[in-house]
C-alpha cells in the first residue's frame, strides 16, 4: 500500500487501513490474490468536505492502477471509520486485477463481470450492485469484530440498522447457497475430503478465489435461467418479496434433490 494522505493529522488512520487490510487478509485461506492488490493499492486519506458529512469511502480501478479513498470525519466514532475502511477494503476483494488472475468467463445469462460479484449484460445494465454492497458490509462488520471493535457506537449502531433488511436478505442468500456458512473460520473455507477439497461456502469461495460466473451457472442450473440475474435485480430495486420467496425456492429445490439421492 503506499500512502497518499494531505495533512499530518490523518497519518494516525494509516494504521487503522493497515490493521483493517490485515485482519481482513487473515480471514483468507488463498491470500496470494488479494496480498498482491493490497500491495499495488495506493490509498488516499482525506477530511471529509463538510464537518457535517460522515465518513464515506470509494475504490476504483483506474487502468490496471487500485485506489481507495477514504474521506474522514475524525469527529466519527473510530469504530464507524474503521467499518468504512473495512467495507471499502471488502469491495477489492472483489475487483478483477486481470483477466488472467480472476479466470473471468460469461454465465448462463451471456454477462460479463464487473467485479466477481457485479455484473454486466449487454455493456449497458448493470446487476448485483446491492449485492456488493451488502456483501461488502457483512464483511467489514466482521473485520471489525476481528479488530476488537465489539460494543458498536450509536452511530454506527443507525447506519446497520437503516440497511438491516437487505443484508439480512443478502446473508440467508448466502448461507442458503452457499451453505455451512457458520462453520467457516475464512471467508474462502474447505475441507480435505482424501485427496480433495470440499469448498464450505461456495459464494465466498467463488467469489473470492475465482468469480461470480460458477455461481450464476450453478444457480441458474438449480432455477432456471436468468435466476441470478432476477435475484440480483430484486435485491437492487429492493423487492425483499421476491428475493426471498427465490431463497426459500432454492432451499426445496435442494432439499428435494438431496432426498432423492
Ligand atoms: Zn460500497
Amino acid at each position: 500500500m503506499t500512502f497518499n494522505t494531505i495533512d499530518k493529522a490523518l497519518e494516525r488512520y494509516e494504521k487503522v487501513v493497515l490493521d483493517a487490510a490485515s485482519t481482513l487478509e487473515n480471514d483468507l485461506r488463498n491470500k496470494v490474490i488479494y496480498s498482491l492488490k493490497l500491495q499495488l493499492v495506493s490509498v488516499y486519506l482525506g477530511f471529509t468536505s463538510k464537518p457535517q458529512k460522515h465518513t464515506s469511502g470509494l475504490c476504483f480501478k483506474d487502468g490496471d492502477k487500485l485506489h481507495v479513498a477514504i474521506f474522514i470525519n475524525p469527529d466519527d466514532p473510530i469504530d464507524y471509520i474503521a467499518f468504512t475502511i473495512s467495507h471499502e477494503l471488502g469491495h477489492l476483494l472483489y475487483k478483477k486485477l486481470t483477466d488472467v488472475l480472476s479466470m473471468t468467463g460469461k454465465a448462463n445469462d451471456g454477462s460479463t463481470e464487473i467485479t466477481s460479484i457485479m455484473r454486466i449484460t449487454d455493456y449497458s445494465e448493470i446487476y448485483g450492485r446491492e449485492m456488493e454492497e451488502q456483501v461488502c458490509d457483512i464483511i467489514a462488520c466482521r473485520n471489525i469484530q476481528k479488530m476488537g471493535f465489539v460494543e458498536f457506537s450509536d452511530l454506527l449502531k443507525k447506519e446497520l440498522q437503516r440497511t438491516a433488511k437487505k443484508r439480512a436478505a443478502a446473508e440467508s442468500f448466502i448461507s442458503t447457497f452457499g451453505k455451512r456458512l457458520d462453520e467457516c473460520d475464512f471467508i474462502d473455507d474447505y475441507d480435505k475430503n482424501g485427496d480433495t477439497f470440499a469448498v464450505k461456502n461456495s459464494f465466498w469461495y467463488y467469489s473470492v478465489a475465482f468469480g461470480l460466473s460458477q455461481i450464476v451457472n450453478s444457480f441458474d442450473d438449480t432455477m432456471g435461467a436468468n435466476a441470478y440475474f432476477k435475484l440480483c435485480e430484486a435485491l437492487d430495486i429492493n423487492d425483499l418479496t421476491y428475493f426471498k420467496s427465490e431463497v426459500k425456492r432454492f432451499q426445496n429445490i435442494e432439499k428435494k434433490r438431496r432426498s432423492s439421492q
